[in-house]
């Protein structure tokens, strides 16, 4: 029987704030934090504006330049609309992985921070609400000592172990005094990179690992337990590094210490290399920072390659697609650990999916070593305190940015928005 929709209801009886609003214009400016950190703000001609970020910046700019045009005179609360829009046309341009769904992250940010400015809401309320209220974090520790600059990181980036291994700092016993300086600061999970101190290593490229290397890993997790203790979580970083078996036998050493996960123990990009890893140990495995889009994800899920996923949220392709990544894992009861490289923008919108989610089982804070990071929050109380983000109650992604310190920060021949 036709019943008709009682006019109360119909949609144009609901005027919603924003409902005529406009993108007028797409800037981005990078700031050196440890990695550079690509700020993206949109604006509209009621004078709302939103902050967005990605992971990372290289040959994104070129991108946001291409899809600028493809935005403007357009409503920014059409967040899902939009970012179709941009895939199907970008799809031309780029690829549907890689810079161009990086750069759309980035936008996508903006338009939720728009969105939830306009109607008052948090962003996370408008992907559901919250199953929890703070937002447990995991310290990155790197390899017992902090990487200064952005040169050193993108130099254990490209893998230049020569150097990286030369160095005397990557000692059972640098793991665990640096171990014991972080959990003195009131964290309750850290995660160190494993793959570094290579010290022994017969040959850089073919993946294999020695008795004496396996034994060097080991005596490293040994230290890092031994020094946290045993209620403290504790996660191992492999970059990628190793072959099947020899990574079932790291995986295998390591059952004893209970550690949270071993992280990229083989390359990401042969799903079913990875299920033999992770059905064969019981060490948990994990992987996910590679992949774009819920498709990038599909085969890794649906073959339970992993035990915990690590979508990189900043780069993946927007808070809409990881929220349907998170769906995807959550059918094979596969928890949540997002990867987390970016500044305070990127990491605001990654913790109001962690927030949203029912699989969330800790995410990535990689910037405890930039002393300015919570100087750039324009907000009196930090958000990170004891190991956990907390949220600021603001509208959208709840962040402002303070100018200055930006402007103090800017990489060499970049402007900030307001010059
Ligand atoms: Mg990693």
């Amino acid at each position: 029987m036709y019943c008709p929709m009682p006019l109360s209801l119909r949609r144009e009886s609901f005027p919603r704030e924003g409902a005529d609003m406009k993108i007028t214009d797409i800037r981005w400016a990078a700031l050196a934090g440890n990695f550079d950190w690509l700020v993206v703000r949109v604006d509209t001609d009621e004078g709302l504006y939103g902050w967005g970020e990605c992971f990372w910046g290289v040959g994104v700019n070129e991108m946001l330049r291409t899809m600028k045009p493809l935005l403007i005179g357009e409503n920014p609360m059409d967040v899902g609309r939009l970012y179709e829009k941009l895939i199907r046309s970008m799809s031309g341009v780029g690829s549907l992985a890689g810079t161009s769904v990086t750069a759309i992250t980035a936008v996508e940010f903006a338009l939720w921070d728009i969105t939830g400015k306009a109607l008052g809401a948090p962003v996370y309320q408008l992907l559901g609400g919250r199953h929890r209220e703070r937002v447990r974090l995991y310290a990155d520790c790197h390899a017992g000592e902090s990487l200064e600059s952005d040169t050193e990181a993108r130099r254990i980036t490209v893998r230049d172990k020569t150097k990286a291994c030369a160095r005397a700092t990557h000692t059972p016993e640098a793991y665990a005094a640096r171990a014991k300086e972080v959990l003195a600061a009131g964290w309750t999970a850290l995660k160190f990179d494993l793959d570094v101190p290579l010290a022994w290593q017969h040959d850089a490229f073919n993946r294999c690992l020695s008795n004496g290397q396996l034994a060097q890993m080991e005596a490293v997790v040994a230290a890092v337990r031994e020094a946290v203790g045993p209620e403290t979580d504790i996660c191992f970083d492999c970059h990628w590094a190793f072959n099947v078996n020899d990574a079932i036998k790291l995986a295998d050493r390591l059952t004893k210490y209970e550690i949270m996960w071993l992280e990229d123990p083989i390359p990401a990009e042969n799903i079913d290399a990875l299920v033999k890893v992770t059905q064969d140990t019981k060490t948990p495995i994990c992987t996910g920072e590679n992949y774009f889009r819920k498709f990038g994800f599909k085969e890794l899920i649906e073959k339970q390659a992993v035990d915990i996923v690590s979508p990189d949220i900043s780069r993946l392709g927007g808070l809409l697609e990881a929220f349907k990544i998170a769906a995807l894992a959550d059918m094979y009861y596969i928890p949540v650990a997002p990867h987390n490289i970016t500044g305070p923008i990127g990491t605001f919108a990654a913790a109001h999916l962690s927030a949203a989610i029912p699989n969330f089982l800790v995410m990535e804070f990689h910037a405890m070593d930039v002393d300015w990071f919570e100087d750039l929050i324009a907000q009196d109380e930090p958000v990170i305190r004891e190991g956990y983000f907390h949220f600021t109650g603001k509208p959208g992604l709840g962040i402002e940015i303070d100018d200055d310190v930006a402007r103090a920060h800017l990489l060499p021949g970049e402007k900030w928005f307001d010059e």
